[in-house]
Order: C-alpha cells, then sequence, then structure tokens
C-alpha cells in the first residue's frame, strides 16, 4: 500500500458572491470583493484596497480550477491524481477580515465564511478538515471566543488566528487566555497560517517576490517564540499551536537559540518555565512544509512529532500535480525509519486533528472510482463521522 498522505495546508477559493450575499443590508456593499485593473488583483473590503497582487504572465495557464466550489469533485480528481488523502482547508478571501479594522465587518465576515465552510465539506468528513476564522482583534476576543464556541458546536476541529496580530495585542500576552482555554479544553489545534492578519506584500522593489515569501514566514516563527517565552504554552499545557506555510526547519534553529538564552541570562529570564523552551516545542508545536527538506534531516532536534507535510494547494506555491515525486525528493538520501516517514506525511496530522486514517483512506477509494466512472456524488456511501 502507498503513503497515508494528510496535507496539512489547502485553500478553498470562496465564491466571489459569499459575502454580497450573505452579510446584513446595512454592510452588503464593504465584504471583500476581487477586482482585476491594470495588470492587478485588487482586493478590496471596507472600500479600501487591502492587497494588490500583480497578475505576472506567468499565471496564465496554471489556474487551478479544483479550488473554487460549491462543487468539489474537481477538487477531489485533483486529489486522486496527485495521491493526496486528507486536507485541512485554510480560507482565501475568508482571511480578508483580518485585514479590516472595523469590529463589527471582521465578526459578519467571519461568521459568514465558517457557516459556508463547514457546510461545503460536510459531506466528506474523514478527508477535509476546515478550518474556523476567528475574528481576533482587540476588543473582539469574547466575539472570537464565542465564534469558536459556536463552531465546535458546527463541527470544526480546526481554528485559524491571524498571524500578524492587530496593534495592541501580542501573543505572549494574557488577552487571549479565554480563546487558549476553549481550544485546550476542546482539543481544537490552533493555526497560525502566514500571510494573515498583514498584507503580505513587503517589498516592491528588487527580489520583492522572494523577500516577501520569506518575510511572511517570519511572522509565524515570531508567533512561536513569543507564545513559549511568554510562558502560554506554560499555562496551557494542553494547546497545540501549527505554523502554515513558513517551512519547519528553522524551528531546530529556535530551540537552539532559545535554549541557549534561557541558560545564559536566566537571571533576567522572566517569567522562569518548568521546562527549557526546546520541551514546550516538542510538545505543543507543529509546522507545516512542502520542499524543506532540512527540517527532515535536522528532527534529531526537534522530534519528529512537529513536522507536517503540505501540498498547499491550489497554490502556485504548492506542490501540485507534482506532489509523489516531490515526496520522493524530500526523503531522498534520508536514512528514516518508515514509521517516521508516515508520521511527516499523514500521521502526525491525523492524530492532531482526529482523523481516522482507514476511513479516510476508504472514503478516498470510493470517491476515485466513482469519478473515474464519472458517476455523481452519492454522500452515503461515504462512511458517517
Ligand atoms: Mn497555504
Amino acid at each position: 500500500m502507498g503513503d497515508f498522505v494528510f496535507s496539512m495546508d489547502a485553500h478553498v477559493i470562496e465564491p466571489r458572491t459569499l459575502f454580497a450575499e450573505r452579510l446584513p443590508e446595512a454592510m452588503k456593499d464593504r465584504g471583500p470583493k476581487a477586482e482585476r485593473k491594470d495588470g492587478y488583483l485588487n482586493i478590496i473590503c471596507d472600500n479600501k484596497i487591502v492587497h494588490r497582487m500583480n497578475m505576472g504572465d506567468g499565471y496564465h495557464g496554471q489556474e487551478r480550477h479544483g479550488g473554487v466550489q460549491p462543487n468539489l469533485d474537481p477538487r477531489l480528481k485533483d486529489m486522486a491524481q496527485d495521491g493526496i488523502h486528507a486536507e485541512v482547508i485554510y480560507p482565501t478571501s475568508g482571511g480578508v477580515p483580518y485585514l479590516v479594522e472595523d469590529p463589527e465587518l471582521k465578526i459578519a465576515c467571519s461568521r459568514i465564511y465558517n457557516d459556508w465552510c463547514i457546510e461545503t465539506f460536510k459531506p466528506h468528513p474523514h478527508r477535509f478538515v476546515p478550518t474556523a476564522v476567528l475574528p481576533v482583534a482587540p476588543g473582539t476576543i469574547a466575539q472570537a471566543t464565542a465564534e469558536l464556541e459556536r463552531c465546535i458546536k458546527l463541527g470544526y476541529r480546526s481554528a485559524l488566528v491571524p498571524c500578524v496580530l492587530p496593534e495592541g495585542l501580542k501573543f505572549n500576552g494574557n488577552d487571549l487566555d479565554p480563546l487558549w482555554a476553549l481550544a485546550q479544553e476542546a482539543g481544537i489545534p490552533i493555526s497560525w497560517h502566514v500571510g494573515t492578519g498583514s498584507s503580505p506584500v513587503y517589498e516592491r522593489g528588487p527580489g520583492g517576490a522572494v523577500i516577501n515569501y520569506v518575510e511572511v514566514g517570519n511572522s509565524a516563527q515570531r508567533a512561536v517564540f513569543q507564545m513559549v517565552c511568554g510562558g502560554v504554552l506554560e499555562r496551557f499545557p494542553n494547546l497545540q499551536m501549527v505554523t502554515v506555510e513558513a517551512g519547519a526547519s528553522w524551528l531546530a534553529f529556535l530551540c537552539e537559540r532559545m535554549d541557549e538564552v534561557y541558560r545564559a541570562h536566566q537571571f533576567y529570564v522572566k517569567p522562569k518555565l518548568s521546562m527549557m523552551p526546546s520541551e514546550f516545542v516538542k510538545r505543543q508545536v507543529s509546522c507545516t512544509f512542502q520542499f524543506d527538506r532540512a527540517c527532515i534531516m535536522s528532527r534529531s532536534v526537534t522530534g519528529v512529532k512537529p513536522l507536517l507535510w503540505a501540498a498547499d494547494y491550489p497554490h502556485l506555491e504548492g506542490t501540485f500535480p507534482h506532489s509523489q515525486k516531490v515526496i520522493q525528493g524530500i526523503f531522498q538520501g534520508i536514512d528514516i525509519s518508515a514509521e517516521d516517514r508516515a508520521a511527516i506525511l499523514g500521521g502526525n496530522a491525523a492524530k492532531l486533528f482526529k482523523i481516522d486514517i482507514a476511513r479516510s483512506l476508504a472514503d478516498a477509494q470510493i470517491t476515485a472510482a466513482r469519478l473515474s466512472a464519472g458517476a455523481e456524488a452519492d454522500p452515503a456511501s461515504l462512511t458517517a463521522l
């Protein structure tokens, strides 16, 4: 049997009219929308351009149609072709509300996205883990916590906070404690997906495309050392944090760096922790990666548990349609046990998000057979949660 592959980073492209259709009358014109102008894709929210992306020539012909919903069949076909059995789903324009200042609009858009996303992916509970968007901002922590509670009741097993917090909030503070307490109690891992909470464009000058991709990863690293050193992971020992699309080999560096200064500057270190910083990482931090071979090589520092492979479908920086080749490539020449390899490709993520591997594989087989026969979806043929 081949590998069980659980891609820990995948995106859904929401219907263009989602927010306009579902926002209350008074907010209808203010929700996220995309506009193509002068070679740029502008994302507009609350009458402001919150993100502007150059639609370079290289993009054309590389569109992945399976990212567009609500029909899941093109996506399921791509997964069958690419050998992906399960995915954690993150938003596209559903992440835009993190760039909106108005709390009411932020909360309303998050609720709309969360209602829509779980409806869309519910027929395949063993193959998709949709992620709830939590409207985190100064003054909205109670609402973000209430939204997490509502989403847990809807069936969510994954939730997202902005990778870059708005002014006035800090990951090493205690403002977000109610949220962490609920996530811990419910066993919901919290994700930090790069590029959320700030525009992912930091640099438009020479090297910008690469500089920006490296830069967004820094915010995920920052979240990890703030949560560890600020004592948050000490206060919430069962909280699991996942950085998404930031790579993973830096985690070994962080472990070494934090432990080194925790000892060397012990007279200044506050709060004192009950374990070394690297031990919190091993217990409570995971990172997704696509091509980052160095994280596999440095697993003697981090352990294998934090490493989660991901395809980042349908993005250009993702591995579709060559995921199998990429998987082969990342392990090439590395001495690793079959058990550790399986954990990185899917076992670790399955444990974190409570996916039953046998059921996921069975459903993938049923769906692939249906699609190759050209038949319509029949959710009753799949196993219930
Ligand atoms: Mn991603």
